[in-house]
């Protein structure tokens, strides 16, 4: 993958945007931070990991990024706290708070943590603070998840780890909970360099459609999402049903698995369950590293849905903007970052709302394409990766100077 300096985005971003990233660098510059989450691949912390280091370390920061291990019945669990943390209701059985104590354990005896900064990233491997020693080392826990009404045990478990932190990372103050630590805000971002994100030529587009024999002269409406309930991939295909009543449309659901999702090959099948045999329903299981893929179909839709019931933020909506696609998408979490209702996409609540709006830009094509427009100015200005870079820059400059009120940049 071809990898990118900073000196790119430039041509990207606006200068002043550009100019301050160098300026805050220097104060930083030399400094060591580890990186730590629970999968290399796979969902949004993966994405933007893989493309946030390369780019932090070249403004100075000495970054390593590590992925700790687990067995399958760990990633049971964290996947039930994190389907409870999102707000679901999940059965809490004796042995999973000491899965989750033992495994964060074992890990913690092969990792060691004296770099400066150590950001741990959503539940998993948030035991690790049981490393952290009076030492200089400043350690900050980054949830990407929605905390606003988690099931309360599971809640109860994570903060006492949580509260030991030196600070704590939410995408956004509606996702934060009361806590005895700092509490610090970065939107997500995706980076518009990335092979998922670049321009591609309509022939690289057609090339990767007929691969997946998906028509290009009749309408393409597209999710893209790992295969998780919380996505709502059969709410789609409902609502996709609704509107070809009236409308012609093809609909493509394209999505992998994580390594940290056991669900995954469940829900796939309840998805081709519902598909049945319409030959318009593409239903794509794309391996690990299908970026290119990824960029071809959304490039090659005429609508983006994210239909999802529960989300972080939804890294998928600002991919489908960032290409100036008309989103339609679930008024809840993250999306509504970015989705402004009538402005940068069209949010919706139920499936026939979703089928209703899927039929309203099929037939408007002229909204369609200003939502688009508008969407990706707005991804330009909030969600392209350079602006985590800034914040967290900034971060690391106020966990240097724990004790100022008023730090001189
Ligand atoms: N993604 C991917 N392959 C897939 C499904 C999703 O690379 O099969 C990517 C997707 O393009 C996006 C990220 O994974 O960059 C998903 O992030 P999001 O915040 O939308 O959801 P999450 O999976 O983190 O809940």
């Amino acid at each position: 993958m071809a990898q990118f300096k900073i000196k790119d985005y430039a041509k990207i971003i606006r200068p002043q945007n550009f100019d301050e990233l160098q300026l805050l660098a220097e104060r930083v510059r030399g400094k060591t931070l580890k990186m730590v989450n629970s999968t290399a691949v796979g969902g949004g912390v993966a994405e933007i990991l893989s493309r946030f280091i390369p780019l932090i370390n070249e403004l100075g920061v000495i970054t390593k990024w590590e992925v700790i291990k687990g067995s399958g019945a760990f990633f049971g669990v964290t996947k039930a706290f994190h389907n409870a943390l999102h707000g679901s209701k999940v059965d809490v059985y004796g042995q999973m708070f000491e899965i989750f104590r033992e495994n964060n354990e074992e890990n913690r005896r092969n990792m060691t943590f004296d770099e400066d900064f150590v950001v741990i990233h959503d539940p998993q491997p948030a035991g690790l603070i049981e490393s952290k020693k009076k030492s200089k080392t400043k350690w900050v826990w980054r949830c990407h998840i929605d905390l606003s009404n988690p099931q309360p045990e599971i809640w109860n478990f994570l903060k006492g780890y949580v509260s030991k932190y030196d600070g704590s990372i939410f995408s956004t103050p509606w996702f934060a909970k009361e806590l005895p630590i700092p509490q610090y805000f970065i939107f997500p971002a995706i980076d518009p360099l990335s092979e998922k994100n670049k321009d591609l030529t309509p022939s690289e587009v057609d090339k990767i459609l007929r691969k997946y024999n998906i028509d290009r002269s009749r309408p393409i409406v597209t999710q893209i999402s790992r295969f998780d309930r919380l996505k709502d991939p059969v709410g789609v295909i409902k609502a996709y049903k609704l509107a070809k009543k009236h409308t012609d449309c093809q609909l493509v659901l394209a999505g992998g698995s994580a390594s940290d999702d056991p669900e995954g090959a469940e829900v796939l099948e309840e998805v081709k369950n519902e598909a049945g045999n319409d030959p318009d329903i593409h239903i794509l299981s794309l391996p690990p590293f299908a970026d290119l893929e990824i960029n071809a179909l959304q490039r090659a839709s005429t609508i983006v849905m994210q239909k999802s019931l529960r989300e972080g933020f939804g890294l998928t909506v600002t991919e489908a903007l960032w290409k100036g696609k008309p989103v339609i998408a679930s008024a809840i979490g993250g999306i509504t970052l970015q989705v402004i209702h009538n402005f940068t996409g069209l949010l919706v609540h139920s499936v026939e709302g979703a089928a209703y709006q899927i039929r309203y830009l099929l037939n408007n094509p002229q909204v369609a394409e200003r939502l688009g427009r508008y969407g990706k100015e707005q991804v330009r200005e909030k969600f392209l990766i350079t602006r985590i870079l800034r914040n967290y820059l900034l971060l690391l400059i106020a966990l240097d100077h724990p004790n100022e009120n008023i730090i001189q940049l």
